[in-house]
């Protein structure tokens, strides 16, 4: 049921009427691996579960009706989903990505595919020259990132998509920063939106789980292929968890943005801080571009301590409301150092090429307090490294 309507009525019940058998509100979780079926070949459009399963799509039509796209295909997790995309590429094919990416989509794409014969080439997505350039008549897609993990760079979606589109390259975005409730890639130009629904559209730090959405036929039927053959998908309870999720994500990220801002406004006078990364600061420099393309900043936060290293690691371990932890997007606040936890994969000269220092910090905002956010990291902050 692809219901309209704005966003957080489509959160709240787009893929999920009533259960026809018993009138259950909620979507059930059919922890079922198969259906009984008429006559061989005679089915209610369910046959096995790693093809099919009720729970699973009314998440896949709901993601779906969020993105603003046609047809949600849903993963065991973010990483599932990045590589679901990528295997329906072949051997030879090149991929243009963005540079300052998540760690774990760096080492999938380096480590597991470049070994089966796919190139990919890293570049700064914020220069349209350099995304031009970079395309070549063998690369099949351009791999965006918008805004960047750590380091929050925003790149013009609609731009570098027409420029992608005249070279007839697809474009996917890994929107699992913005979540669909700040920026819609699709509507903006892009082919295939991937989703880490681990992060906001889970929004509770109790499920992995990932997404693509589409709404071109012909990739939707590329990926369905892959989810089913390569089976990487989520659990009904999985699905269920995700489904109570995205019902929130609009009154979440409201105050994940809020919070956010304050904290960035708080860090950005600090004494101890050299340099903030957050696309709602004036000073940021894809501040404006956000602000076009998005409809409030997000909820992550990336500073560099000034007195390096070891008093960045030291401050981050010192928080007493932020725990120290990697992921993001749950509604408890936490705090990273992505060259020892998140970034770790990324070889040390690459991170510094891109900007990502030893000592900076990465915060997930959650949705307590800000006061108490503040004073956490302002006694944390004080705390001297020995
Ligand atoms: C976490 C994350 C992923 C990977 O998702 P998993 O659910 O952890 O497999 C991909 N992209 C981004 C931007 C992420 O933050």
């Amino acid at each position: 049921m692809l219901i309209k309507g704005k966003f957080t009525t489509r959160a709240v019940h787009a893929g999920q009427k009533p259960d026809p058998s018993t009138g259950s509100v909620m979507t059930p979780v059919y922890l079922t691996s198969t259906y009984v079926q008429e006559s061989p070949g005679v089915h209610k459009g369910f046959e096995y579960s790693r093809t099919q399963n009720p729970t699973r799509k009314a998440l896949e039509e709901n993601l779906a009706a969020l993105e603003g796209g046609d047809y949600g295909l849903c993963f065991a997790s973010g990483m599932a989903a990045i590589s679901a995309v990528i295997s329906s590429l072949n051997c030879g094919d090149h991929v243009v990505s963005g540079n300052d990416l998540y760690g774990g989509t760096y080492r999938v794409f380096t480590k597991v595919f470049k070994r089966y014969g796919i190139s990919f080439d890293f570049v700064d997505t914020t220069d349209p020259d350099a995304v031009v350039q970079a395309l070549n008549p063998k690369t099949k897609l351009l791999w965006l990132e918008t805004p960047t993990n750590p380091l929050l760079n925003i790149t013009d979606i609609a731009k570098i998509s027409k420029l992608a589109h005249e070279k007839n390259v697809p474009v996917a975005v890994d929107n699992t920063f913005a979540t669909p409730y700040l920026q819609e890639p699709l509507s903006l130009g892009a082919d295939l939106v991937v989703h880490s629904s681990t992060k906001y559209i889970g929004g509770h730090s109790d499920v992995v789980g990932g997404a693509v959405i589409t709404s071109d036929k012909s990739w939707r039927e590329r990926i369905q292929f892959i989810q089913n053959s390569v089976g990487a998908v989520p659990g009904p309870l999985d699905s269920f968890l995700l489904l109570r999720g995205t019902k929130t994500l609009a009154l979440r990220m409201d105050r994940h943005c809020e919070n956010a801002l304050k904290i960035a406004r708080f860090l950005s006078k600090h004494p101890k801080v050299a340099k903030v990364y957050y696309p709602g600061l004036e000073s940021h420099k894809g501040h404006l571009l956000a602000k076009e393309q998005m409809r409030a900043f997000g909820g992550m936060i990336s500073f560099e301590f000034a007195e390096g290293f070891e008093a960045a690691k030291k401050m981050a371990s010192q928080t007493k409301v932020f725990a120290l932890a990697e992921s993001l997007g749950g509604v408890e606040s936490l705090i990273g150092h992505p060259a020892t936890m998140t970034h770790a994969a990324i070889p040390r000269e690459e991170r510094l090429k891109r900007g990502l220092t030893d000592g900076l910090i990465r915060l997930s905002v959650g949705i307590e307090d800000a006061e108490d956010l503040i004073s956490d990291l302002d006694q944390a902050l004080g705390v001297r490294a020995r």
